[in-house]
Parts: structure tokens; C-alpha cells; sequence
């Protein structure tokens, strides 16, 4: 039924522009309202910056339908709490938060008088005083619904998961009656199944839209043997002159580095990543926001709640370790609706290396580190993946259908289909193997260099020194162009059907060998490698 016609919508309209100074509700959010002020469960999808925040600060400022009284608000970030605080009190609006910092000793007097309470679920989990209250609040019918944002944080499959989300079952138990609403940009199916069924989540309405985000360009690049830095800098320098952007490195090593090369060139550049003082990452997070900084290069550490509309480019210094979290992080960008651009450098070692962090970390169990390492293997064939469209992989990892003919205003692969290739690489398969296995068990080894050297019947004096140009498969890849001999060999590792082994010599280095893996190659399959040739031999 159309929203419209609900007996609430006059005041709901109303409320929007006079409360809200706000022309029209954008997709979703009169549904979302409606079924609110019906006093139904919620469950609201909606990407970054398409306006969750409204889908309940709007019914808790109507007095009819199912409204009155508390809406309780659960919110993972401090930050982001103090800022919507701020912003609604500037609207007239009775809001307050409180955190686990401290106890507040008027709180029950604030909460009595508020419209609208945020609470981290840490505090509301560890503070019997803030139960009690609710509970006071319960019996007199004066709670008007229990919000929860970021609620993907009560789940272990995604990347933010909270412990303290994991206890928030307890408020359908304790407070049967008050009406629960979710909100999350970030779900694919199986996050949604969990959040509805811990938070108990009945007979609920639920509003879900596009995650495409069509203003957003994604462009993918593999690091080049030469520094890639330099050439981030030289793009920032041609193309984003003097606006605003976000550089996400993986090592807080990374960030410091690369936030000094780019002071060094003249940028308004600063680092941010979880090392450092709350109060040096608050000033870095003021200026920015304040445009005394243009860039900032950081972890994922920086991110959740950060609301800066005019975000232009977001560039990934290194391969994020998730999907999500890649879409999470491309998503601070082009906020205001206006065209932003999303690239993405990575390389085969930069999977190489997050598969090893994943495995050292000793607290993690056998499921969760398959898991993660999956999902970093996911990125990478993302990234490697030549032919299909990068939005339509991207919105099929959140189980949406996308047709590439859509994809505006771009994506790297749409721009330049014809370098799309996929070759079956079967022999020069068979024959890498041969030459691995006849390597095994000898010390020193060879290297993926050397590897490559044999296979490409490399003229280079250690390979006659050492007499393998003798080898039977030597040369025997010739015929395939570089790119795609090297997707081959890092798919064969990803797959483990080869793998590496470090060896420590006398001065400390470590060397990696290859050896075989622990799968054993399906010979009788086509074994197809999707490659880009950027030889421009195919025109473009
Ligand atoms: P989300 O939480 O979904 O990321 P927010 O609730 O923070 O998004 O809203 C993002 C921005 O969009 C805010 O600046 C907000 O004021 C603005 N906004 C929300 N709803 C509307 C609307 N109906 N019309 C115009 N701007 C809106
Ligand atoms: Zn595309």
C-alpha cells in the first residue's frame, strides 16, 4: 500500500521539512517511517549515505502511532554518536548519549526528559544502573523502540563484528513489547539471517535497495615492479587537485611512510591507524573534516561514521583483505551523489601477505582463518578477474543481480573489454610441474624467478652456469606472453597446486623455493587463466 495514503503521513511530512529542513524523502525512508509509526520491526538496508539516520530520528519526534516515548538508540562509535547528538540538538531535538566512559549521575533525570538516548552496546551490556532505568522506563510503557545501528556488528561473518552486539538478544526477551529497528549498509544474506534471528526480529518490515553506488568509478590496478606510490602521487596531482581524499594502507608502517611522501611532494597529507593517541587521531579527524588536511592515509582503523560528503577519490595503497570491506571503504567516497573515483592497487604479494597474517595469528581458530583466507583469495580474483564487470562482481558478493550494461559512469574492465583474454594453459601447466617436482627435495631450490627464467628459456648466464637450459621443458612457455605466465603461476599457487617454502641463509635472509602443494593438478580439466593484454595488440 502506498505510504502516502497511511494516516500517518501528514505529520510525517510535515515534521521532515519543518524538524528536518529536509524537501522529500529520498528511496525507502517514508517506508521505512510508516512501518515504524505501524510500531513493527525493522529491518533497513540501505548504503552508506542514503540516509538511515532519518528512518528513526523522524518517528521519534511524531507523537502518533506506535512513537511515544524513548527511542533507544544502540551505536557502536563514540564519535559518531557525540556527532548526531550534536546535530539533532541543534535541531531542537532532545538527545543524549552515554557511553561506557563513566557514569553519569543525572542520567536518569536526561533520559526521563529525552527523545532520542544512544547508548554503546557495551555500556548497555555492563551498566545494571542503565538496565534498571530501562527497565523503570518498560513498566511505566514509556520506551518507544529500541534502535540498532551498524547492526552487521552483531555478526561474526562480517569484518566489524563486536562481541558486545552478540548479547542485544536479551532486549526482545526483557522488553517484549517495544518494537526493534535495524539498519546496516552492510548485509549479504547470511549476515541478514543472523541479525534478524539474534535480535528476534518478528513479522518485520524490511526496506532494502541497490548497493550500487552508480556515481562511484572503480578502477583496478596491478603494482608494477617500479614504485607504485609515485604514481598515485602523480595522479593526485593531475586529476585531484586540491580535494579531498582517503588512501587506506594495510600496515600502520605503510600509512606513516606514505603520508610523509606525500607531505614531502606538497600535499595536505596525514596518517591515521589505530597506534596512535585518541587525541591525535581526533585532532587528524577534525582537520580533515575542517579541510585543513586534504588526504589522509590510513588503516581501516579510520572510517566507520566518518560523514564527509565531498570525499573525491579513494585510493588502496594495498589490497583490502575483504570485499566488504573494500565496498565499505570505496563507499566514504562521493557521499554528496557526486562523481568519486575508487582505485584499487594489488599484487600477487599482497595476498601472499595477508594469507600469512592470517595464519600467525595464534588466538584465531582453523574456521576462522580458512575463512579469512578465502575471503582475501575472494579479493584477489576479483582483482585479476579480466573480463566481467568489477560493479557486477562487487554487488553479486551482497547476492544482487547487476547487468554490466548499467555500469555508469564506469569500471576499468567496462572501459577496456577488448584486452580481455582467457587462454587454457594446460600443457605449460604439465610442464611447470615436471620441472618443480624434478626440483624437490634439492637444496637450494628454485625460486619463482628462476622458475620463470627455465620456463621462458632465459638467455641469462646463471641459467647456462647451472645448466638448465638443459632441461627438457626449457623454454617451453615461450609462446606466452608475460602477463598471462604470471597469472598462471600465482593461480597454480593460490590454488595449491604449487607452494612456497622459506629457507633462512647464514646472513638471515629468507628465500622462498617452490615445491608442490597439496593439490594435485586435474590434468584431464581445461585450466583456464583470464589475463589483460595491455600490449594494445588487440586495438583499442
Ligand atoms: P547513512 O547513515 O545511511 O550513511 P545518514 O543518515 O548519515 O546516512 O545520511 C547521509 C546524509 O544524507 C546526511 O547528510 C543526511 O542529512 C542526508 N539526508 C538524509 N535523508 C535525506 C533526505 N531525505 N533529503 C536530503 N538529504 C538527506
Ligand atoms: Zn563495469
Amino acid at each position: 500500500s502506498d505510504p502516502r495514503n497511511s494516516p500517518h503521513f501528514r505529520e510525517l511530512d510535515e515534521k521532515l521539512r519543518k524538524v528536518f529542513k529536509l524537501q522529500r524523502f529520498r528511496p525507502n525512508q517514508l517506508e521505512a517511517v510508516t512501518a515504524a509509526m505501524e510500531g513493527r520491526d525493522v529491518f533497513v538496508l540501505m548504503p552508506t549515505g542514503g540516509g538511515k539516520s532519518l528512518c528513526y530520528q523522524l518517528p521519534s519526534v511524531c507523537e502518533g502511532g506506535r512513537t511515544r516515548g524513548l527511542t533507544v538508540v544502540i551505536s557502536p562509535l563514540i564519535s559518531l554518536m557525540k556527532d548526531q547528538v550534536n546535530a539533532l540538538v541543534q535541531k531542537g531535538i532532545k538527545a543524549i548519549c552515554s557511553t561506557s566512559e563513566g557514569q553519569n549521575t543525572n542520567e536518569w533525570q536526561l533520559v526521563q526528559n529525552a527523545t532520542l538516548w544512544y547508548l554503546t552496546p557495551e555500556k548497555l551490556h555492563s551498566s545494571p544502573a542503565t538496565r534498571n532505568l530501562l527497565t523503570n522506563l518498560y513498566k511505566r510503557d514509556k520506551l518507544a523502540r529500541f534502535v540498532i545501528d551498524e547492526a552487521h556488528c552483531i555478526s561474526t561473518w562480517g569484518q566489524d563484528f563486536r562481541e558486545a552486539y552478540t548479547y542485544l538478544g536479551f532486549i526482545r526477551k526483557d522488553y517484549p513489547n517495544v518494537p526493534i529497528m535495524a539498519l546496516t549498509a552492510t548485509a549479504n544474506s547470511k549476515t541478514v539471517a543472523d541479525i534478524v534471528s539474534q535480535l528476534g526480529l518478528c513479522d518485520y518490515a524490511s526496506f532494502s535497495q541497490s548497493f550500487n553506488r552508480p556515481n562511484l568509478k572503480y578502477f583496478i590496478r596491478k603494482k608494477e615492479k617500479k614504485n607504485h606510490l609515485a604514481e598515485i602521487i602523480e595522479t593526485i596531482k593531475a586529476k585531484y587537485v586540491g580535494q579531498t581524499g582517503i588512501i587506506y594502507c594495510t600496515s600502520r608502517n605503510n600509512c606513516e611512510r606514505v603520508a610523509q611522501k606525500l607531505q614531502e611532494s606538497g600535499l595536505a597529507a596525514a596518517f591515521y591507524h589505530a597506534g596512535m593517541q585518541a587525541a591525535d587521531k581526533d585532532k587528524t579527524t577534525q582537520d580533515w573534516q575542517n579541510n585543513i588536511i586534504k588526504i589522509i592515509v590510513a588503516t581501516i582503523a579510520f572510517g566507520m561514521g566518518i560523514d564527509k560528503p565531498d570525499v573525491r577519490f579513494v585510493i588502496h595503497h594495498d589490497m583490502p583483505k575483504t570485499l566488504s570491506g573494500y565496498y565499505q571503504e570505496t563507499g566514504r567516497a562521493g557521499r554528496d551523489q557526486q562523481p568519486a573515483d575508487c582505485i584499487m592497487y594489488y599484487s600477487y604479494k599482497d595476498v601472499a601477505d595477508l594469507i600469512n597474517m592470517i595464519k600467525k595469528d595464534e588466538n584465531a581458530t582453523a574456521d576462522s582463518i580458512a575463512r579469512q583466507t578465502e575471503a582475501a583469495k575472494e579479493v584477489y580474483r576479483f582483482c585479476e578477474n579480466p573480463v566481467t564487470c568489477r560493479r557486477v562482481l562487487i554487488l553479486r558478493h551482497f547476492d544482487e543481480k547487476f547487468d554490466a550494461e548499467n555500469c555508469s559512469p564506469s569500471c576499468d574492465i567496462c572501459e577496456s573489454p577488448q584486452d580481455a583474454q582467457s587462454t587454457d594453459v594446460r600443457k605449460a601447466v604439465m610442464n611447470v610441474i615436471k620441472v618443480v617436482e624434478s626440483f624437490d627435495n634439492q637444496i637450494p631450490g628454485i625460486t619463482e624467478n628462476q622458475l620463470q627464467d627455465i620456463m621462458r628459456g632465459s638467455k641469462r648466464a646463471e641459467v647456462r652456469q647451472r645448466g638448465w637450459d638443459n632441461i627438457p621443458q626449457y623454454g617451453s612457455c615461450n609462446d606466452l606472453p608475460p602477463p598471462l605466465f604470471e597469472s598462471m603461476i600465482h593461480k597454480l599457487l593460490l590454488d595449491d597446486v604449487l607452494a612456497k617454502f622459506a629457507v633462512r641463509n647464514a646472513s638471515g635472509y629468507h628465500t622462498e623455493y617452490l615445491k608442490l602443494g597439496d593439490v594435485k593438478f586435474p590434468a584431464q580439466q581445461e585450466y583456464i587463466v583470464q589475463w589483460r593484454d595491455r600490449s594494445g595488440a588487440n586495438g583499442s
